[in-house]
């Protein structure tokens, strides 16, 4: 598919003006923060650009360069103006176009998706004798993103998670109408998790069993019997906890053997044994944690609710601050269904915390740090991802939230595989969870 996009305007002709905006410079960021939604998540697509900078260009060259190009759909963005008292978004179709023509078709789905994201009155779908609609030889589109003369509408678009919104609703329906094929992700090697229990004592006769995990129960240690087939003989086992890291079953085992038991080992379990996880870094493009967001805060919101249908919706705000400071929000919004279990906090914090991201957290006796409101929560999870992935002063637009940022050895993970023992101690697969749940959230058919 072939989409000739088209940013109202530029060079000399600043289009709509008011509220200190130029049409030109919004329309222009819009259209390019659609082509990269497409080009980054859909395979059958092609985008040539009236313009991707600051230029002057006539109408005619436009219609003409998409023309000769063959493009299959001309989709133009613009922004208007009337006299201060008129907002909402609307959108044209050549005047001369039937309702049921192909036009209105995709006009239709479009008009349905952009309206889903841009928190502005509608309208409604309109026909007009407007050059690029009349003298482009495809069907052809043009958006008028809300009024820049309007308070309202011109403060969504001072915001660049408003654009960005503005540019998934267009991208989400040109998708629609025209059956693009998602792109794949590519997968992500995600070491199979080893597990390091530790067996206290085993066992023939099961009473005996039995009295050394009571013994051990009664010491404030958890423990039960398991049956295990050596031989061909039944054995019983008691297990005194299970560990995804060494390190920890082998401190369980000493707590073990102080209470005077000597016959402990660990057993290891679950490795693969085909697949040895690499050791080198994933490529970092994708995984690195500084980058631009790719899913809508819709996309996360109806994720998250396919797992837990009552969780909060946090998607804008990791999408907003996710811009600001150049994260990856989308990874981080799935970082936090990682540690929050989906919002449904069943670990050591709790909901009103609104530490989405386990900021300071290290058992049952310190929960932790708290925020005030979601944002701020949200806001302060950014900022600890900014700290570990960037060396640069954080920008000052927002309060530092963050009480554990000048903990941080500023630069020192770069990518969420990074994050690995530094984040989540101990941990040597916490980035490739991250990574793996964003997958999930990434494939359009989950939702
Ligand atoms: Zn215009």
């Amino acid at each position: 598919m072939k989409l000739y996009l088209d940013p109202g305007h530029g060079g000399s002709d600043p289009g709509a003006q008011g509220n200190g905006l130029n049409e030109k410079d919004i329309t222009l960021d819009i259209a390019l923060k659609i082509r990269t939604i497409l080009i980054n998540n859909y395979e059958n697509i092609e985008v040539k650009m009236s313009r991707t900078t600051d230029i002057t260009k006539s109408l005619s060259q436009r219609t003409n360069e998409a023309n000769s190009w063959g493009a299959n759909f001309y989709m133009a963005i613009h922004i208007n103006a009337f006299n201060g008292t008129a907002q909402g978004y609307e959108d044209y179709i050549y005047s001369n176009l039937s309702d049921s023509s192909t036009t209105a078709r995709y006009r239709e789905i479009i008009h349905a998706e952009v309206m889903k994201l841009n928190q502005l009155i509608d309208r409604g779908k309109k026909k007009a004798n407007f050059h690029v609609l009349r003298e482009s030889a495809m069907p052809a589109i043009l958006s008028e993103n809300g009024f820049i003369d309007h308070a309202h509408d011109a403060a969504l678009m001072k915001q660049s998670s408003w654009r960005q919104n503005v540019a998934q609703g267009h991208a989400n329906g040109i998708a629609k109408a025209f059956n693009l094929k998602p792109k794949s992700v590519s997968p992500v090697p995600v070491p199979s998790e080893t597990i390091y229990k530790v067996i206290a004592g085993s066992f023939k006769q099961r009473n005996n069993a039995d009295n050394r995990a009571a013994f051990i129960e009664s010491k404030g240690i958890e423990a039960f019997v398991m049956t295990t087939t050596i031989s061909g003989e039944i054995w019983y086992r008691v297990q005194a906890g299970a560990f995804s890291n060494r390190a920890n079953a082998e401190a369980r085992q000493e707590e073990i053997q102080n209470l005077g038991i000597t016959d402990t080992f660990i057993i290891t379990e679950g490795t693969s044994p085909t697949t040895t996880p690499t050791p080198s870094e994933p490529t970092p493009t994708g995984y690195s944690i500084l980058g631009q967001t790719f899913l809508s805060p819709e996309h996360m919101n109806l994720y998250v609710k396919t797992v837990n249908p009552h969780a909060i919706e946090l998607g804008d705000f990791y999408l907003t601050f996710g811009e600001y400071y150049g994260i990856r929000g989308d990874i981080a919004f799935a970082q936090a269904l990682h540690e929050t279990n989906y919002f449904r906090f069943t670990g050591t914090v709790k909901p009103a915390q609104n530490n989405y991201a386990g900021i300071g957290t290290t058992g049952p006796d310190n929960p932790g740090a708290s925020f005030a409101t979601p944002e701020e929560g949200v806001l302060a999870h950014l900022q600890h991802l900014f700290a570990y992935a960037s060396t640069k002063v954080l920008p000052d637009e927002y309060p530092l939230v963050d009480p554990r940022f000048y903990l941080v050895k500023r630069g020192s993970a770069p990518t969420w595989t990074a994050l690995n023992g530094i984040w989540a101690v101990p941990g040597t697969t916490y980035g490739q969870s991250i990574l793996s749940l964003y997958g999930k959230m990434h494939s359009p058919n989950k939702i």
